[in-house]
């Protein structure tokens, strides 16, 4: 038995999306020998394997997503965007923007990205279940109105938002975002817009470059209601729980969300390539109950995880199952064998230089 009823979005084709052949991230030509791309269908694959074989399967609810349409893109990306990725997607591929690369039928599998985010918003707001998690790819919190960036083609997480607010009725949404890198996308979307408060957790400086700055609070009516938490790399459990507990909970707490959504980025994580933090299964865990609290007291539960990043798959199935098991409260007691070594990192205590930042964006907030 679970304490909730937990949907969880999958769909086989959110594996058929090709990157392409690359160096990490950077496109195969020239002196970049061809490669696996970092955005592989591996990284989620492996983490709904583990759902499966863990047992946690049958104790959650699975769910089939639907296609978003193009009236619910259009509710952020510009119709020439929109069509630009098709025409790529149905022709020869491309980069829709920078380091987004679209090939055959990346189109229809980022509607169905999209599509699984507002299926799991519906699956909460209508009470078919507690909360939900999206486990889909391509990821979104990169990709601006007019741009795909970083992997990202459209914007789950904010689309997700958006239906929630326009299908819905919703009045007060929040987005907190703990992928490794900077959610310019999802800032964008709503920065000017007080309905929806806009938090990201990430390595300072990374993705995209000079991005998600201390003092990009939001603009006009929107001023105050974006929060940028810019980390030093190197930045373990300490920091994110002091970030947590001194900064958006309490800033969730004020805002009073009737939605929590979270752009769930495993990359945070101590193995992964693409950035230098140090979180762990059980560090995600404590996140999880964190939002899993604010969503009790504001939300009645209502709690959508959208799948971000995530680029060292041998490890983000052991904190995709912590982050599935805390949202159902259905414990398999699969134990996440890196768990001592990544407990055991130096530094993973709150560092002056950390706090630093924390008090800083502390102070700003309390301004607001
Ligand atoms: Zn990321």
């Amino acid at each position: 038995m679970t304490d909730r009823r937990t949907a969880l979005v999958y769909h086989e084709r959110y594996l058929w999306h090709d990157a392409g052949s690359a160096a990490s991230v950077i496109p195969a030509g020239g002196m970049v020998e061809p490669g696996p791309h970092a955005e592989s269908p591996e990284r989620i694959r492996r983490i709904n394997s583990l759902v499966e074989v863990s047992g946690l399967g049958e104790q959650v609810e699975r769910v089939r997503p639907r296609p978003a349409t193009l009236d619910e893109l259009l509710r952020f990306h510009t119709a020439g965007y929109v069509e630009r990725v098709q025409e790529l997607s149905d022709g020869e591929g491309g980069d829709a923007g920078e380091y987004a690369p679209v090939n055959r039928s990346s189109y229809e599998i980022a509607l169905l990205a999209v599509g699984g985010c507002l299926t799991a918003v519906d699956a909460v707001v209508d009470g078919r279940a507690d909360n939900a998690y999206a486990l889909v790819r391509p990821p979104g919190h990169h990709a601006l109105a007019d741009k795909g960036m970083g992997g990202c083609i459209f914007a789950n997480a904010a689309l997700a938002a958006f239906h929630a607010l326009d299908a819905h009725n919703l009045e007060r949404i929040a987005i907190v975002d703990w992928d490794a890198h900077h959610g310019n996308g999802t800032q964008a979307a709503f920065y000017d817009d007080p309905r929806v408060l806009t938090i990201s957790l990430h390595q300072a400086d990374c993705f995209p470059p000079g991005s998600g700055q201390i003092d990009e609070t939001g603009d006009g009516r929107g001023r105050g209601s974006n929060i940028n938490i810019p980390l030093p790399p190197g930045s373990g459990t300490g920091a994110f729980d002091a970030a947590f507990d001194r900064i958006v909970v309490p800033a969730l707490d004020a805002h009073r969300p009737e939605l929590l959504i979270v752009a769930c980025g495993f990359d945070s994580s101590a193995w992964d390539p693409h950035a230098r933090l140090m979180l762990h299964s059980a560090a995600y865990r404590r996140l999880t109950q964190a939002m899993l609290g604010v969503a009790d007291r504001h939300a009645a539960g209502r709690l959508v995880v959208c799948h971000e990043g995530g680029y060292a798959p041998g490890y983000t199935p052991f904190c995709g199952l912590a982050v599935l098991e805390e949202l159902s409260g259905a414990y398999t007691g699969v134990a996440d064998p890196f768990l001592p070594i990544f407990e055991g990192y130096g530094g993973q205590e709150l560092q002056p230089h950390q706090e630093a930042v924390i008090t800083a964006v502390e102070q700003r907030a309390g301004a607001r």
